[in-house]
């Protein structure tokens, strides 16, 4: 069994509400939603932190971006509006460490976030 939460969703050895799946991204619904659509954008490979992205991830981080339009175009929030964010490091909020794309959208969000 994995130390990482997001590996194991990957290998299913938990389950989650797969929204979309690629050779290099997975997304799943959060399972405890901050918004009426707050979904996780993965990439496959395990990158701790936003501080351990190298040149080789670039195209895969890029990817998380392509994918959190095409789920938000989905459920019907490109016109609306939504949020994407990804917080480093404990004072940021992250509590799991495996890079991960929030996307959030359904409601009126402030600005600066708290
Ligand atoms: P962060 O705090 O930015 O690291 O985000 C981690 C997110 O993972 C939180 O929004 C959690 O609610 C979410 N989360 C934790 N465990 C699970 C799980 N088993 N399935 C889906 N989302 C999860």
């Amino acid at each position: 069994m994995s130390e990482d939460l997001f590996l194991k969703i990957i290998d299913r050895e938990i389950p989650a509400e797969i929204v979309h799946e690629d050779d290099e991204v997975i997304a799943f619904r959060d399972i405890n939603p901050k918004a009426p659509l707050h979904v996780l954008i993965v990439p496959k490979k395990r990158i701790r932190t936003i501080n351990d992205i190298s040149e080789d991830d670039e195209k895969v981080v890029g990817k998380l971006f392509s994918v959190a339009r095409q789920i938000a175009g989905q459920e019907g929030y490109s016109d609306e509006g939504y949020r994407v964010v990804m917080n480093c490091n404990a004072a940021a909020g992250q509590t799991v460490f495996h890079i991960h794309l929030h996307l959030l959208a359904g409601r009126a969000f402030t600005w600066p976030p708290g």
